[in-house]
Formats: structure tokens, sequence, C-alpha cells
């Protein structure tokens, strides 16, 4: 057998719950192990670990990203009332996703994986569209009121005094905010998600109608590009465009896909589902997490699969889905390979995601797999990361 590929900087693995834990030993020791010579800072980040450092690893865990670039998550429990019965926990630790995208001021990206012989309900989108969502302020913050009967309702406060309605009876009213450095640290998320997937940026939002709040958005983006990005835009061959978001909506459904599309809070949640629904299942759509400054963090954007856990527990094979997580690997050897000048470790995280389509193009898929390319026989996991393994030859 050839030489296993060598690191030289660690990944940040961040390992997980249940489901998602048990494919994720077994996609490190059966599909990367045999070729790379692992180099990882390994984090606890699953629940009994969390407890028993009272979240510390999480921040650890979210340091030592920031300190070495490139990390790659399992998918984790955010505990509810039924978790903390379940695993005695001393108290309801908050999201880690939630915690390290706040320490990173980071964005989510969210990309469809498309499987061979699956068509996208839009039969003209022939590549993943990204889908980025500001996830900060807006209706998400906002305050509402129900206002009682007739009566004059006004903005006001550091140097505001604006009448919003003068109500003739009963209605109700939102105040809603955000924050120019949020907005610019979205952007310049957005920017780097596309130089790093090597894709146009499209950027929508409602600024003829909203021209002080949207228009700010729209300001920014074009401030921050102008000043940071056009130069390495213009040399990466991609283009930043903003439009409306209704032009970008007709826009969208027309395309062939193979964009990043940045959206406002709202929107974005929105967006992403129809997107996602319309790609195929939960279970196939890849996430990364880019902060302003260039840290990456990849991941399976499903959960920790529970539902399956629980009859792997008792027993049963299950027919879970391990392709968002494998891409994950994927993704974050692929940019260690790349920041690090590393030609090998690059071409493996493309060999992985390779192998993993060719399996499906074969027809050996898992159930959800199954209802995507029409394959009238899946397989359990196992069967399924063992063809890959013997495709990644
Ligand atoms: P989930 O784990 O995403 O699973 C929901 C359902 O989607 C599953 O029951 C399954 O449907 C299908 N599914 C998701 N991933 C699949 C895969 N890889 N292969 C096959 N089917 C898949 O969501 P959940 O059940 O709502 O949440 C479970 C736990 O995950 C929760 O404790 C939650 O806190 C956590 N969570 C973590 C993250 C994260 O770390 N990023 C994100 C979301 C949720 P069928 O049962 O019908 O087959
Ligand atoms: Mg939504």
């Amino acid at each position: 057998m050839a030489e296993k590929i060598t690191m030289q900087t660690p990944i940040v693995e961040m390992d997980g719950d249940e489901m998602t834990r048990l494919m994720w030993a077994q996609i490190k020791e059966e599909l990367i192990a045999p070729f790379v010579d692992l180099k990882t800072e390994y984090y606890d980040l699953g629940l009994p670990e969390r407890e028993r450092t009272d979240d510390g690893v999480t921040m650890d865990a979210a340091r030592a990203v920031e300190q070495w670039g490139v990390g790659v998550k399992c998918a984790t429990i955010t505990p509810n009332a039924k978790r903390m019965e379940e695993y005695h926990l001393s108290r309801m630790y908050p999201s880690p996703n939630g915690t390290i995208r706040a320490y990173l001021d980071g964005t989510t990206f969210r990309a469809p994986i498309l499987l061979p012989g699956a068509v996208p309900l839009v039969s003209c989108w022939k590549e993943p569209i990204t889908i980025a969502r500001h996830s900060y302020g807006d209706l998400y913050k906002g305050t509402e009121y129900r206002v009682p009967g007739p009566g004059t309702v006004k903005l006001t406060g550091n140097g505001a005094d604006k009448t919003i309605f003068d109500f003739k009876g009963p209605g109700v009213v939102m105040g809603m905010y955000n924050t120019d450095d949020s907005i610019r640290s979205f952007a310049r998320s957005c920017f780097a998600c596309a130089l790093d997937k090597g894709q146009d940026l499209w950027f929508s939002c409602k600024d003829t109608i909203s021209q002080t709040y949207d228009g700010r958005f729209r300001d920014i983006f074009q401030e921050v590009y102008d000043g940071e990005y056009k130069d390495r835009f213009a040399g990466a061959g991609i283009t930043y465009f903003y439009t409306l978001i209704d032009d970008a909506v007709a826009r969208c459904m027309r395309s062939q896909g193979g964009f990043v599309w940045a959206l406002k809070n709202y929107d974005g949640d929105v967006m992403s589902d129809m997107i996602g629904a319309a790609f195929g299942a939960l279970a196939l759509m890849s996430s990364v997490l880019i902060s302003p400054s260039g840290r990456y963090v990849y991941e399976a954007a499903h959960g920790t699969v529970t539902r399956h856990w629980y009859r792997r527990q008792q027993g049963e094979k299950t027919s879970t889905d391990p392709m968002a997580t494998i891409f994950a690997w994927a993704g974050a050897l692929r940019k260690r390979g790349e920041l690090d000048g590393l030609a090998d470790l690059q071409a493996f995280g493309d060999r992985l995601e390779q192998a993993s389509l060719q399996a499906i193009g074969d027809g050996i898929v898992t159930k959800d797999m199954a209802a995507l390319t029409g394959a009238e026989t899946s397989v359990d996991t196992e069967t399924f990361l063992s063809a890959v393994r013997a495709r990644l030859g």
C-alpha cells in the first residue's frame, strides 16, 4: 500500500453524540485512517463530557478553532428538559453550535449534496445553491406589542422621535434592530465563503421599501466588497451581485445553481427550507461555519439522529446516512491541505467525496437516498461505508 498522506497542522476535531458519534468513529477508522496520518486536536463535545467540564470543553474547542483555523464537528445534543433527565445533567447547556458561532462571530453556510441519479425538483438546477443566513437580530430579537386601542405609537430614544402609527383601534406593533458590526462580519464571512467555493455571491434584500434598514445592509456589503474583496474576486473570476429580493427569487428559479446566496435573518430562514426541500433531504445538507477572519468549521446540517440511535441500542441495524458527515471531514481535510500547501491532502478530500458519490452511482444507497435516486434496495450504514471504502482504492 502507498504511504500515508502526512499532515502539518492539526484539524480541530469535535466529537458529538448518539448515532452521529458512532458514524464519526466508523468514518475515521475505515475511510480516513488507512490513507491519512491523521493529526487532530480532539475535543469531546458529547454531552457526558460537557457535563463533566461544565461546558468548558465547548469554549476550549472554539478557542482551538480560532488558533488553528480549521475544525470538523460532529452533531451534538442540545439539551432540553427530557435530555436533562436522560443524561442526569446539572444544567441545561446551550447549543454548542451557538456557543462556537458566537465566539467566532461566524456565519453558517448550508449547501445540498447532489446525488448522481437524483434530479432536483427545480429541473434547471444543476449545481448546489449555498444559503447564507444572517443569524443575528431582526425579527428574532424583535420587541412586539399588542396595541389595545386608539392612540399614537412612537419610536423614541437615542435621537429618534417618530410616529409609527396613529391607531384608531386595536392592532399590533413591532420594533427590531441590527448593528453595523454584525452586518459587516456577516458580509465578510459571505465574501470568504464565495472565495472558498469559487462561486459568485448574491446578496438580496428589500431596499426599495426599507430604504434605511435594508439600505444599510446593501451599503455595508458594497463597502466591504469595494474595500476588501474586489481584487480577490477578480482574481478568482467570480462576481458579487446585489439585487432586490424579488428579482433574486425569480432569477434563482431560472438559474443553474452554483452560487452563494446571502440573505437577511428571516429571508434566510425561509429560503433555506425551500432550497433544502427542492434538492433532497435533511440528511444530505452539508454545512460550514466561516468566521470573518477566515476560520472554518465543517459539519453535517442534521442532528444526532436520535430515532435511529434508540433502535441501534435495541440491537437493530439502521440505514443511517453518513454522507453529510463524510463531506464534513472531506471539507476539513481539503481546507487544511489548501492552507498548508499540501496538494495530496487537498486531493484526498475530493477523492473521499468522489468515492461516496461513486458508491451511490453504483446503486449502493441508504434508505433516505433511495427515495431520491429511485433505487429499489437500500443498505445499512456499515455496508454503505464498506462500499465507499472499496472505491477509495
Ligand atoms: P435529526 O437528528 O436531524 O433527525 C431528524 C430525522 O431526520 C431523523 O429521525 C431521520 O428521519 C432524518 N435524518 C436526519 N439525519 C439523518 C441521517 N443522517 N440519515 C438518515 N435520516 C436522517 O433531528 P432531531 O431528531 O430533531 O434531533 C436529534 C438531536 O440532534 C437533538 O438532541 C438535537 O438537539 C440535535 N441537533 C443537533 C444539531 C447539530 O449539532 N448541528 C442540529 C440539529 C439537531 P427518520 O427517523 O424518519 O428516518
Ligand atoms: Mg426555517
